[in-house]
């Protein structure tokens, strides 16, 4: 299957995005957000920490009751260190913390596998290929995702839909159409992805939607 060609995003043209953007208008059924709102708000180092601390809890405390992954099968434990040296760390260069909602709210437990291969699948080889990744925007309540004009539906409301979880990310190196193409080889023939003026949306739901 051919790919959409990166400069007619299926849906949306350029335009209307740049001018929704601008407006910081939600885009309907698969939409995200405008970036712009959602930077605004960052979680400090220290309530990263915290936020760390307690989704670890809550994957010890259903892992107890044989509900889901144990800590160790969820994130890398460093030979020395153990598990939380510079915090939950899901793959050789993505942390836990990166997708914690910025008002301060953890990454639920029972999201935290569909994250995990989120990032293995698609984060780390664009990685590989594209530099550093910054993730703009991960997990978001309900509360937080009405405040930056979220879809109702957005797969970053990961309590909604633990097996699907989305991120919006950039990276140090190419541009959006290259991210874009590189995505949609990875995701192949399945999972979300969003093609925006500064970034990409991409998330591992079972269906194929691109916008
Ligand atoms: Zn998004």
């Amino acid at each position: 299957m051919t790919p959409p060609s990166p400069s007619s995003p299926r849906g949306f043209s350029r335009r209307t995005l740049l001018a929704a953007s601008a407006a910081g208008l939600a885009f309907l059924a698969t939409g995200c957000t405008s970036s712009s709102a959602d930077e605004r708000e960052q979680v400090t180092s220290e309530q990263a920490d915290e936020l760390d601390a307690q989704a670890l809890a809550q994957v010890n405390e259903e892992s107890g009751r044989g509900e889901g992954d144990s800590a160790e099968d969820l994130f890398l434990v460093d030979a020395e260190e153990g598990l939380t040296p510079t915090g939950l760390r899901l793959s050789a260069h993505f942390l836990l913390r990166e997708f914690h909602c910025k008002d301060g709210t953890q990454v639920p437990a029972a999201a935290i596998p569909a994250l995990k291969r989120l990032v293995n699948g698609v984060l780390e080889p664009m990685r590989t290929r594209f530099g550093k990744c910054t993730v703009h925007s991960g997990f978001r309540t309900d509360a937080y995702n009405r405040r930056v004009g979220g879809a109702t539906n957005s797969q970053h409301l990961y309590h909604r839909t633990p097996s699907d979880v989305a991120a919006d990310i950039t990276f140090v190196n190419g541009n959006v159409s290259a991210w874009h193409s590189e995505a949609e080889r990875l995701l192949g023939n399945s999972g979300g992805l969003g093609r925006y003026a500064t970034f990409v949306h991409v998330d591992n739901r079972q269906q194929h939607a691109r916008w």
